[in-house]
């Protein structure tokens, strides 16, 4: 399961944050506390307009420094709080700080982006978490300084009927929904025939293969020209060089995320990255 993909977004950090194996009962066994102990950590990646190369929005990414084992994984630890029905209880504190961060953020009159945070199937069940959301969604989500919401096709597949309902009230508030890793597992458009998408993310698999393999190349133009014809916008994920950044620009891809431009940061880096006018 641990990729290089997990591996690298740490290469900004020191060594000795090496990913550690945890045992999956030992993860929800250690969550609660982990969360008393401010041990997760909200971390920033921005994303960028593709033909300038400035900072349009950012994606929120949890972070566990655990305090005995070190460095701990999303790709490792995130499907073991979904299995142990853990992982509502981090998204929402997830969320609570995302909308700190934007609430001071406005309250200073500074400058910020839309963050989208990453919702689990889960959290679809959770009607308490839905109806949380929408308060705050009622409360504050101005133009310039909002929370998106993003979700995976798979994990729409998982949520079954009840899912048009639960995405249509957060949209009915305001939200902009995200349809995450388009094109890696259950794409069909019968999704983006039935949701309204603000944005689609498309899947970093695409963007590895620029250069590498033709077919995949065609598949992302086709996905550009489609989603365009959708009126729906689009992120690249995973652009790490300066030719896969080059080829989306080309092909009119909206925005790009990827260790090209910038890796998952602390808030203070991102922030710092704003005030600079990035
Ligand atoms: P995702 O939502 O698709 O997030 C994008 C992932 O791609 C992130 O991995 C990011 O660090 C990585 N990435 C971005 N640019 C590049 C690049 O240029 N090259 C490579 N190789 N990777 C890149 P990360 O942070 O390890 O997160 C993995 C997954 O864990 C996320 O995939 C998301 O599904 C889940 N996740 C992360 N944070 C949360 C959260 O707060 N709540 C929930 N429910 N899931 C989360
Ligand atoms: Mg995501
Ligand atoms: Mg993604
Ligand atoms: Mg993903």
């Amino acid at each position: 399961y641990i990729t290089d993909e997990y591996l690298k977004p740490y290469a900004i950090f020191k060594s000795d944050m090496k990913d550690t194996y945890v045992d999956e009962m030992e993860i929800c066994s250690e969550f609660e506390e982990g969360i008393e102990k401010q041990e997760f950590q909200v971390f920033y990646q921005p994303v960028v307009d593709a033909k300038t190369g400035k900072i349009v929005s950012a994606e929120a990414l949890v972070r566990w420094f655990h305090e005995q084992k070190g460095f701990i994984s999303p790709g490792q630890f995130i499907p073991a709080l979904e299995k142990g029905g853990y992982i509502s209880e981090l998204d929402r504190y997830m969320i609570e700080k995302v909308t700190g961060c934007l609430d001071q953020r406005r309250a200073e009159k500074k400058r910020f982006v839309p963050v989208s945070v990453n919702l689990s199937w889960m959290d679809f069940y959770d009607e308490n978490m839905l109806e949380w959301i929408v308060r705050g969604l009622k409360k504050n989500n101005q133009n310039e300084q909002k929370i998106r919401f993003e979700i995976t096709e798979t994990s729409l597949a998982a949520i079954g009927e009840n899912h048009t309902r639960m995405l249509m009230h957060l949209k009915e508030n305001g939200a902009e929904i995200l349809l995450d890793d388009f094109g890696n597992g259950y794409s069909s458009f019968g999704m983006l025939q039935d949701y309204d998408f603000d944005i689609l993310k498309m899947d970093i698999s695409f963007v590895r293969n620029i250069g590498v393999n033709k077919k995949s190349e065609s598949i992302l133009r086709a996905i550009i020209d489609m989603a365009h014809k959708l009126g729906i916008r689009l992120v690249a994920e995973g652009a790490e060089t300066e030719e896969q950044a080059a080829f989306l620009r080309a092909n009119g891809c909206d925005y790009i995320q990827g260790y090209y431009y910038y890796k998952p940061m602390p808030e203070a880096e991102f922030l710092q990255l704003l005030e600079e006018g990035k």
